[in-house]
């Protein structure tokens, strides 16, 4: 392939990049890395482009392709620090090209091979601090990254290549624009660079996004996860509510839940009365410390003065009663001020194990039934019922009172 050929083919390359980044802001608008990325792709191309006309038509003018190469790696930097949400000044976009262009300036009348070291060292200083810059901001784990900052890396060392070249034939340079024997070398170089650096970028961009959508998937399943777990707890006790174990009952029973109680605390308008709302809330949270939930016992507050526990696993009449007996102790002792000590009154159902089918409500209404029996037997006591699976009269555990 020719010079001509190798300029034409990376200028091409550059737009199609321009076009990539393109399509990228316009999906990232929030984004100034991709403007500046497009800017200096179209600042790249067209040096490339007067590469091949200046020689030509005006070789006086060889400033400008250089100057606009130097520019275009200028505004890469740029591209490069907004990548990666660092600060940016315009000066060093600007002054490296202005630099460029100054060698030019005929008063310096400096030979032809030292301007073209003087280019290359410019262009590989900038390639260099790309390279660092990528290397620095490198994401983890992301192949990309190493494969940006390699891109401009290998450009850097080109351009190193071509500094060399310069100093070694200075005398021997007779134009600024040299067609020499490892330009066509250098342009292939550029050519891998130009697409290598341009699909890590957008590769990395992607990741992103990815990786953006993903928190973005987690933070909305954690907060639906937080409320629907609001939504379960009663706000005075934290216990949780009657929906929270209503939704889930029949699996609770599947799991081995199957003894229910029903508490009510005794008298409590009177306390609420006596001592005012606050110190009737303050009882009601020592009820639920009293309830002590844990794996294999309930809690839940019903409402009002009324807790519900459901229970697994052996001695559950007893597990439940120890508790319903803890309360007076309980709130006596987290409730100071509190004259007389607040009971309460329970009823208990027990189910056999295996039993299936047999709805929340049911369930609930039969043992507030017992609750019911427990009130009018006086109070401050349990009464409790274990059903069996035969067609046989409920069996009747018995009436403790305290
Ligand atoms: P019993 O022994 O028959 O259950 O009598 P009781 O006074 O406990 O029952 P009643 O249903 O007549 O009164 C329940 C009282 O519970 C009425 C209300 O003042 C009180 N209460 C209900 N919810 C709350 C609450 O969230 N905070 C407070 N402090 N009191 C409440
Ligand atoms: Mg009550
Ligand atoms: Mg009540």
């Amino acid at each position: 392939m020719d010079v001509n050929t190798l300029f034409w083919v990376n200028a091409i390359v550059m737009l199609v990049m321009a076009f990539g980044f393109l399509a990228a802001w316009a999906r990232r608008r929030g984004e100034a890395c991709w403007p500046a990325w497009i800017a200096a792709n179209l600042v790249l191309a067209s040096a490339l482009v007067l590469y091949i006309f200046v020689p030509r038509i005006a070789p006086d003018w060889a400033v400008l392709p250089n100057a606009l190469l130097v520019l275009g790696f200028g505004l890469r930097w740029r591209a490069a620090r907004l990548f990666s949400a660092s600060p940016t000044t315009w000066i060093a976009v600007w002054a490296p090209a202005s630099f460029a262009a100054l060698l030019f300036a005929p008063p310096l009348s400096l030979g032809a091979g030292t301007v073209f070291a003087a280019i290359n060292l410019i262009l590989a200083t900038q390639a260099g601090v790309i390279a660092g810059q990528f290397w620095r901001a490198r994401e983890p784990g992301s192949l990309s990254s190493y494969g940006l900052a390699a891109a401009y890396a290998i450009m850097a060392a080109s351009f190193v290549s071509r500094v060399i070249e310069g100093l070694a034939f200075l005398d021997s340079f007779t134009t600024y624009l040299p067609l020499d024997g490892t330009l066509p070398s250098h342009l292939v170089v550029a050519v891998i660079h130009t697409s290598a650096s341009g699909v890590f970028a957008l590769s990395i961009a992607y990741e992103r996004t990815t990786v953006q959508m993903r928190d973005e998937r987690d933070s909305a399943q954690k907060r639906a996860q937080n409320y629907s777990r609001l939504a379960q707890r009663d706000d005075l006790t934290g216990l949780m509510n009657r929906r929270a174990i209503e939704s889930r009952f029949s699996e609770l029973v599947a799991d081995g839940f199957c003894a229910m109680a029903v508490l009510d605390l005794d008298h409590f308008k009177r306390v609420n009365d006596r001592h005012g709302h606050a110190l009737g809330d303050a009882a009601l949270c020592a009820t639920a410390r009293a309830l002590a939930p844990d794996d294999d016992c309930l809690a839940v507050r019903m409402g009002g003065e009324e807790f519900v526990l459901l229970l697994r696993g052996a001695h559950a009449r007893e597990r439940a009663e120890s508790r319903r007996q803890a309360i007076p102790r309980r709130i006596a002792a987290d409730v100071p001020g509190l004259h007389g000590i607040v009971t309460a009154s329970m009823g208990l159902m027990e189910l056999p194990r295996g039993l299936t089918g047999i709805a929340f409500s049911d369930l609930y209404s039969a043992t507030d039934r017992l609750l019911y029996e427990a009130k009018n037997g006086g109070r401050n006591r349990l009464v409790s019922e274990k059903l069996s699976l035969f067609h046989e009269p409920p069996r009747r555990a018995g009436t403790v009172a305290a």
